[in-house]
This record gives C-alpha cells, structure tokens and sequence, in this order.
C-alpha cells in the first residue's frame, strides 16, 4: 500500500516513514506542497499524511485544491498548529483525520489503518473515455474491452490526459506529471511518448491541437 507523506520537518518526516516503512507500507516522502501536487498527478496512492505549514504551497490550500477537483483521497493532517481554528479550518477543507505534533508513532499507524480500512470499502474509480478504459489501481487499460499494454511512462501521460478528456495539455504540463522531482527529462521524451500511445490506440484517439498542447479526444 502507497502512501504519499507530505512534511519538511527533516526529523519527523524520517520517523514517520521509518516507522510506516516498518508497518509494510511504501511511503513517498516529499517536502513541498508543489512536489506533493506533482507526485500525486502521477502517482496513485491510497492515503496523504499532510504536514500544513510546508513551503510553496501550504498543507491547507494542497488539500481544498484536492477537493475542488473532486479527489477523495483519504488526508491525514499531522500538524504543530494545534488551535481549534487550525483544526477546523483543516477539516472543513476536507481533511479526514487530525493528528498534533508530537505524536505517538502507534497511534499514527492505528489512524492509518483505520482510514485505508474505511476507503477500501470503496472501489478506485475506473476512467472511461470513449472506448477507452484506464483503471488507476490495477494498472490497466483496456481499448473496446481488449486488454492494451504501456510502460510505466505511456501509462501515467494517459492516464494524466484520460483526467481531462477533450482539454488541451500542454507539453509543460506533461512533462510535470510524467517525471519526478530529480528526474533528467529528454528533449523530445514527451513526442515519444504521444508516439507510442498513437501507436497502440490509434492516431485518431491523441490529438494535437496547435500550440496548445495534447488531448484525448472523446470520439
Ligand atoms: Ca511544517
């Protein structure tokens, strides 16, 4: 199970994903809110631990942009600001849990458990565009029912365009979601990439629409 930890605080953040690590969970540890948008645009996770004061973008304004964009990703705020203000604020964006610095690494495994126990009721939501079909969790696409296979890359710009069917990516954009905070990115990387889903869904299914960018057309 893939959780993303969102904290810049060096000291926690080691212990958090040590201990969560020792509980069998894998756990991306990024320390900025901008690397904690790129990292969840292209990766799949099951859960966030959420510091809220972090630099570029706060743990608050990460989370409402989650929400406004209808992501229900189950959000654990861990967080120093313990006033009632901060809390509510924090759950009115649409945090599901609260936990205040310092906290007992047991009883952060135990909320962990408990959210991912609560969302594994629900099934991931499969994306459909067309004759396309992406599942998120399973890794799988599927065009007119027929089982299509992507390397990692084709996969996540995809799954990144699949989002937003029928708008324009630009080539900015694609780059961000498919690469991650020390990645090297090759000049034509993204052309390639477009080449190849072309390739296996069809010319028709990419679109380029002139100076703006890459889209999945919903025909
Ligand atoms: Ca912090």
């Amino acid at each position: 199970m893939r959780l993303l930890l969102v904290e810049d605080d060096p000291m926690i953040g080691a212990s958090v994903q040590r201990g969560l690590k020792q509980d069998g969970y894998s756990v991306d540890w990024v320390r900025d809110g901008v690397a904690a948008e790129l990292a969840l645009s292209n990766e799949v996770y099951e859960l966030i631990l959420l510091d809220l004061g972090l630099p570029r973008k706060s743990g608050l304004e990460l989370l409402a942009g989650l929400r406004r964009k209808g992501i229900s990703l189950p959000v654990l705020v861990i967080t120093a600001r313990d006033s009632v203000a901060d809390r509510v604020k924090g759950l009115d964006a649409g945090a599901d849990d609260y936990l205040v610095k310092p906290f007992d690494l047991d009883e952060l495994s135990a909320r962990v458990r408990a959210l991912t126990r609560r969302k594994s009721g629900r099934a991931t939501p499969v994306i459909e565009v067309g004759a396309l079909s992406l599942d998120p969790a399973a890794h799988a696409v599927t065009l007119d029912g027929k089982p299509v296979a992507l390397s990692r890359r084709e996969f996540s710009l995809l799954h990144a365009l699949m989002k937003q069917p029928g708008v324009p990516m630009s080539r900015a954009r694609i780059e961000e979601s498919l690469y991650g905070w020390n990645e090297e990115i090759e000049s034509n990387a993204v052309e390639v990439y477009i080449h190849a889903l072309r390739r296996k869904l069809g010319v028709d299914r990419i679109r380029n629409v002139r100076g703006v960018g890459y889209m999945v057309s919903e025909q």
